[in-house]
């Protein structure tokens, strides 16, 4: 049974809901809360992309007390969920899986990459060199030019240009370009190149709630390894930082109906 897939799907459209709602409570001067995907204010606590306050540093080689307590917050949920963020809030990530159903739509089969034991290894150190060239070039030039392509963080504010202003940028080109990209290559941009999830990822703790197997009770259906998007092993790589705990795996696990077998526990 699917317990797991329809609260995840509400937490991605109220997130989706509110990228759009919040400006416009400021445009009718309601203003407790403001901000986008980068930095948001709600009441007197700030929240932002631990991401972007990294490169905040980076630039201007400081580090301020706000810049501290507005990723309190984020950092404590990366700590205790890992990039929970990615698969049940991030913008993007509905619009990767809306294009999966588009793509079933058209009858066209999976084109996720098959599983190897290999692969998450390979997808780690993909990311995590972007993210490294990144923000290397953070540092020389002085800008935070890993915001540029947050897409979290530009679809936010396109949202809010258009709900403020009634116009788009053209950052909503880079959106829409490497969304055309996820057609034809399954869930590329979160596995291999993102840097604002691979820097969550960065942030996952050693223990916290993750994906875990009791094996005696396990068929070895490999059912829950063609379900993950991020073609990682859920019974034996709960842990990895490739893990966003959308809890697919467990929702598909066969053997969850006789007893929990495949399921998230703080460990
Ligand atoms: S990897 Fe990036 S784009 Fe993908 S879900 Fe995470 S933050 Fe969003
Ligand atoms: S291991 Fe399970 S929870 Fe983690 S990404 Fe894969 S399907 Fe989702």
């Amino acid at each position: 049974m699917k317990r797991i897939q329809p609260l995840r799907r509400t937490a991605q459209l109220l997130t989706l809901a509110a990228i759009f709602i919040i400006p416009l409570l400021n445009v009718f001067e309601i203003t407790f809360i403001k901000g986008t995907f980068y930095s948001m204010d709600i009441g007197d606590v700030a929240l932002a992309d631990p991401l972007a306050i990294f490169q905040a540093f980076l630039t201007s080689r400081s580090f301020n007390l706000f810049m501290l307590t507005s990723v309190v917050i984020p950092l404590f949920i990366a700590v205790l969920f890992g990039r929970i963020w990615c698969s049940w809030f991030c913008p993007y990530y509905l619009l990767t899986e809306m294009v999966e159903k588009v793509r079933g739509r058209l009858g066209l089969k999976s084109n996720a990459p098959a599983w190897h034991e290999s692969s998450s290894s390979r997808q780690n150190m993909t990311r995590f060199t972007v993210l490294g060239v990144g923000l290397l070039l953070v540092g020389i030039a002085g800008i935070p030019i890993l915001n540029l392509i947050s897409a979290p963080g530009v679809i936010s504010s396109q949202a809010l240009v258009l709900v403020k202003f009634h116009e788009l940028t053209f950052e909503i080109a880079f959106i829409l370009a490497i969304l055309v990209l996820e057609f034809f290559f399954f869930k590329y941009w979160c596995r291999l190149i993102c840097p604002t999830g691979s820097f969550l990822s960065l942030l996952q703790g050693r223990r916290g709630i993750k994906v875990t197997r009791v094996e005696s009770d396990c068929s070895q259906c490999r059912t829950c390894i063609e379900s993950c998007p991020m073609r990682i092993d859920p019974m034996t790589e709960g842990d990895n930082p490739m893990c966003h705990n959308c809890g697919l795996c467990v929702d598909n696990c066969p053997d969850n109906r006789r007893r929990p077998t495949l399921k998230f526990r703080f460990r």
